[in-house]
């Protein structure tokens, strides 16, 4: 375990990570590629393809509508207050990277009064991918980000960049994210 590596902030992702956003990605996915006007097999490479124009506006408050409405039946990961306390703690810092849009991330802390234990909330409003996001987060903070993602994806296209990757297994048991949270807290002296 890389726990001799100092961690200056925590970069956390938030569906599947902070909460499970209770939304049929499939359906999203075919809904949009009908607005858009064409197969769209993936939102990730969407989002980084269509950055800037017309259609990613379009697209990303469509979509937006969805997640917030999601958020009236979605749950927060268990235990992600206690560890988010603990990381306040430590202090250090946390940010939320998430392709979600700020205004989403946003009604789920203040409704979980999670808010207050975040330092930024970097979205995909302002930044096409994931890489884009925890580029900006290492820069801003300019040491090593531990960077939580549940998607392998985000974790390798992140691997170059001054992170420590951490998969975090999406899961709805408590049982299971204690284990996640004390093990992430482990890399944090
Ligand atoms: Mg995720």
């Amino acid at each position: 375990m890389a726990s001799s590596v100092k961690i200056s902030a925590v970069a956390l992702d938030f569906d599947g990570v902070i909460a499970n956003l209770e939304v049929d990605w499939n359906d999203v996915i075919r809904k949009i590629s009908k607005i858009a006007g064409q197969d769209i097999k993936s939102l990730l490479t969407f989002y980084e393809a269509n950055f800037g124009v017309p259609i990613y506006q379009k697209v990303s408050a469509e979509i937006e509508n969805i997640e917030l409405e999601a958020l009236k039946k979605t749950q927060a990961v268990p235990f992600i207050a206690e560890f988010l306390k603990s990381l306040q703690e430590k202090q250090v810092p946390v940010y939320v990277v998430s392709m979600q849009t700020a205004k989403v991330i946003q009604v789920f802390l203040n409704q979980q009064e999670l808010s207050s234990y975040v330092k930024e909330v970097v979205t995909r409003d302002r930044f096409p991918s994931k890489r884009a996001q925890v580029d900006y987060v290492t820069k801003t903070v300019g040491g090593r980000v531990l960077f939580v993602d549940d998607l392998k994806r985000n974790l390798i296209s992140c691997q170059d960049l001054n992170v420590v990757c951490f998969h975090f297994q999406r899961t709805k048991k408590p049982k299971d994210a204690q284990k996640s949270w004390d093990r992430i807290l482990e890399f944090i002296k």
